[in-house]
């Protein structure tokens, strides 16, 4: 940040505080060369992470793609699928990873789902872990009951 009495490159910030729409920073700056006090507004770069994608792809994180595959696994299920796109939103948000894989984002949606509907859950694990055979199905399906027993 360039002192613009003497373009020194160098300053202090004096004091630091969100703007009233809390969507920028407003800092009170100090040159160190020349004193000169000045003001800027820095803008909140909010981190969207970036999704590594099976094929190898990359592209923002995009909670109405997600939504998409949640919506259709919970459709006519008493499941809110917009409340667990949010929730996956902010849990990839909170934990400030800059990258994620598509299929971490598919557990966090199956850990979700599992606990909420298990018949949503089989839809979106059916999608999501491509399933190669009615084996690997059922053995997924068995694989919840011994949970479920366990729990009882
Ligand atoms: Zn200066």
């Amino acid at each position: 940040m360039k002192c613009p009495a003497c373009g020194y490159p160098e300053s202090k910030v004096t004091d630091s505080r969100p703007t009233e729409e809390g969507v920028s920073i407003r800092r009170r700056r100090q040159c160190l060369s020349c004193g000169k006090r000045f003001t800027t507004y820095e803008i909140i770069d909010t981190v969207v992470p970036v999704v590594l994608k099976k094929n190898g792809t990359r592209e923002y994180f995009d909670r109405n793609k997600l939504l998409v595959g949640l919506l259709k696994a919970c459709e006519k299920r008493p499941v809110d699928a917009r409340k667990i796109a949010e929730e996956i939103e902010s849990e990839i948000s909170n934990s400030l990873r800059t990258e994620i894989t598509s299929a971490e984002i598919g557990e966090l949606a199956m850990e979700r789902l599992r606990t909420a509907d298990a018949v949503a859950y089989v839809r979106f694990a059916s999608v999501h872990r491509e399933f190669k055979d009615v084996d690997s199905f059922v053995k997924e399906i068995a694989h919840m009951k011994d949970e479920d027993s366990t729990l009882k």
